[in-house]
């Protein structure tokens, strides 16, 4: 059983791959909030802007808490947990 939130995985995979240190690119500060749920990134589709179907990415987002720029990440590669009930269209690998 995995024990560990996504909010955790995602914190250690940040520091492990940002080699220079988390530093805001718009006001240069280190304070970042993370969230434990993930977001859903649908495949642009003319016409069907209510549509289910779509391939996504699921991401995970952080949030520069200074300045509120925000960049998001693929938890596939990240290797997060993707709740059942988030996804009911096909995953882009
Ligand atoms: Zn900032």
């Amino acid at each position: 059983m995995d024990n560990i939130t996504n909010k955790e995985k995602l914190a250690v995979w940040l520091n492990e791959k940002w080699k220079e240190g988390i530093k805001c690119p718009v006001c240069k500060e280190n304070d970042w909030g993370l969230y434990e749920q993930l977001w859903e990134l649908k495949q642009f589709h003319k016409g069907a802007t209510f549509n289910y179907e779509r391939p996504m990415i699921p991401l995970a987002i952080i949030t520069c808490n200074n300045c509120g720029h925000t960049m998001h990440f693929n938890a596939l590669k990240i290797g997060l947990t993707i709740p059942d009930g988030l996804i009911s269209s096909k995953k882009v690998k």
